[in-house]
Formats: C-alpha cells, structure tokens, sequence
C-alpha cells in the first residue's frame, strides 16, 4: 500500500512510463540466444550487431562491418535470392523474414532464420533494418529427416514386402500413367502375366516357408530381366507376377516373355509335385498394345490373362503371344 495514498483515490488507468537504465535492454538482448543487428540504411553498414554471433559462426563481432559482409558469409546457393528478396522488401518498406545458410569461419554452415523489422522516418524514407538471426539449424534437421522418412515410407507403400518388386497398387497406379502416355505418344505398350504353376502343390509339399522364398528367387531372376528404368515388375497376387514395358513392341515383349519363362525354368529349384517338370516353372501370356483413343485398359489387361490362362491349358511352362514370328 501506498501511504501517501488515501484509500479512497482512485487509481490511474494508465502505468506510468518506467524508465529502464539502457544497459537493461542490453543486457537483455545480449543474453537472448536470438542475434539482434542494426543495419544503417543510408550507409549500408551494421550500427550493431549482437555478441553471440562470435560464438555461432566464428567471425567476430567487430568483423560485421557492411552488409557486403553479411551477403559474403551466406551460402553460394542461397545467396543471391536472399540477398535480392531482402533488399526487395527492404525498399518497399516491408518487415520480412529469410532462412538460408550462414557460412561459419570453418568452413561449415548454419541454418539461420533472420526476421527483419524496416524502421522508417516520418517522411516514409527507409532509416534503419533491424532484425534478429535465429539459429534453425535444429529445425532444419527434422524437417529433413522428416522428408527423408517420408520418401522411404512413400517407398515401401510401393513395394511388395516379401518379394522387394512393385506392389498391385505401384501397378496399377503405373499401368494407368503408362497407358495414358501410349495413348498420347500412340507408342505401344507391352504387358507380361506370368504365374507359378502348380505351386500349391509346391506349398503342401515344401510348406509355406520355402514357398516364400521361392517367390523371393523367382521374383528376383524377373527384377534381373527388366532393365530399363521404366520397366516395372510387380507382384500381381500371390504366386502371380506382372511385367509392364513401356515403348516395347510385340516382338520385343515376346522375346522378353520366353526369357522370364527359360529364367524361371533355369534357377533350377526342385519340384516334385509338379506334373509339368522336376523344377519350378511358370506358364505366361504376353500382350501388345498401341491404345486406342478413348480406351482403358481393362479389356487389355483381360486379354493378356486369357493368353495365360491359354498357356496353363496347354500344358504349362510356355508363353503364349499374339505374337508369331
Ligand atoms: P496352376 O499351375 O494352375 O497355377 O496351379 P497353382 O497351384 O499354382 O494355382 P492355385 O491358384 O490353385 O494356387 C496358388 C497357390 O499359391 C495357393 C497358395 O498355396 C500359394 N500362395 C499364394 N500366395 C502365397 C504366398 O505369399 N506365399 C506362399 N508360400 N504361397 C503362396
Ligand atoms: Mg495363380
Ligand atoms: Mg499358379
């Protein structure tokens, strides 16, 4: 209580203005880990900057001299459009914020964010720039990681997990980008269904285990075959795999198709249960398209399953093509 003050006098409304020493507001910002800088606009050279950056970037306090300096000690690849962004705004008067990569004495980087206040007189015209450099470097990390993590999940979204190929969804998803970019180009495109034959048989027999790592080996000699970075191996369902071959011709998809055939046949892995051979083999149906104009790919993708249900009926281990050479 004031005892000056009769209980009864009403208090003011508005604080009186306090007066803080300078050296407080130094102080304080001196102790902050944010960086305040003062940029003289006329001259173009820092009035202050804080203490703290010597120990961020390792250039002295006193070594801030023109913002020559401050545009030198940023990283090549960010320096041009910070620098033209901020002088942009600068003199349209306009309160700003930048990140880019402050280059440290040693040869390293840190991400900095640097929030930029513009000080203007009455007249309008530009004084002063004002700012705080705020040490991201942290931030930048995450956020890196983050889209690091975000890739790699968007990856294995795509893949199968047991045989490493494509996923039906990757497929599908390509099947129609690919189909849309042979209608367009009017190039053809080539689809390649294959499946294990009797491996029910071979899962009985061998049990589920090896079964799964036949269709690991299977998948693997098919990954070997398609080459070329638009190629595609998927797993289609269970013991079914498909191949997509984009700009491939039905020659060429036919001569693709025995060679999936023979490399299953040849990894040699013993069937008995098989009345077809002593070995794994698979039986294929090949296709070839130019697609039509206002065409989708099912009756397509049909076709092709008919050739390979063709193959299974005729004895198994054997393509089956529209295709005669
Ligand atoms: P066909 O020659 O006519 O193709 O006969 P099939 O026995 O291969 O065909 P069917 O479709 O009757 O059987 C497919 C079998 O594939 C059923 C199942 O035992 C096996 N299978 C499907 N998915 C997997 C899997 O992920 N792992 C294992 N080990 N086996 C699977
Ligand atoms: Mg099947
Ligand atoms: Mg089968």
């Amino acid at each position: 209580m004031n005892p000056t003050k009769a209980a009864n006098e009403p208090v003011s409304a508005t604080m009186p203005e306090m007066e803080v020493d300078p050296a407080v507001y130094k102080t304080l910002l001196e102790s902050t880990l944010a960086i305040p800088w003062k940029i003289d606009w006329a001259t173009m050279r820092f009035a202050y900057i804080g203490p703290q950056i010597a120990p961020l970037l390792g250039w002295s306090q006193d070594s801030w001299i023109s913002v020559e300096d401050w545009a030198s000690r940023i990283h090549p690849e960010d320096r041009d459009h910070v620098v033209n962004f901020c002088v942009s705004q600068s003199i349209a008067g306009k309160d700003h914020e930048a990140d880019y990569r402050a280059l440290t004495k040693d040869d390293g980087y840190v991400w900095i964010r640097d929030v930029v206040h513009v000080v203007r007189r009455e007249d309008g015209e530009v004084e002063s720039l004002i700012g705080f450099m705020f040490d991201i470097s942290e931030r930048k990390r995450i956020e890196h990681e983050l889209v690091k993590m975000q890739k790699k999940l968007e990856a294995l979204s795509f893949e199968d997990g047991l045989t490493g190929t494509s996923n039906r969804r990757h497929y599908d998803e390509r099947l129609q980008a690919e189909w849309k970019g042979a209608q367009a180009a009017q190039h053809p495109l080539s689809l390649i269904l294959l499946d294990i034959d009797h491996f029910k048989n071979y899962n009985d027999f061998y049990g589920h285990i090896q079964g799964d790592e036949c269709l690991v080996k299977v998948a693997s000699a098919l990954k070997d075959i398609c080459a070329r970075p638009r190629d595609i191996v998927a797993r289609y369902g269970g013991e079914e795999f498909v191949l997509l071959l984009p700009e491939t011709t039905e020659a060429e998809a036919a001569v693709f198709a025995e060679r999936c055939r023979a490399a299953i046949e040849s990894l040699h892995i013993r069937h008995e249960r098989s009345s077809t051979s002593t070995v794994v083999t698979a039986s294929v149906g090949v296709g070839t398209v130019i697609p039509p104009f206002e065409s989708n790919a099912l009756h397509f993708c049909d076709a092709v399953d008919k050739l390979l249900y063709a193959a299974k009926q005729e004895g198994r281990n054997q393509v089956r093509s529209t295709f005669s050479a």
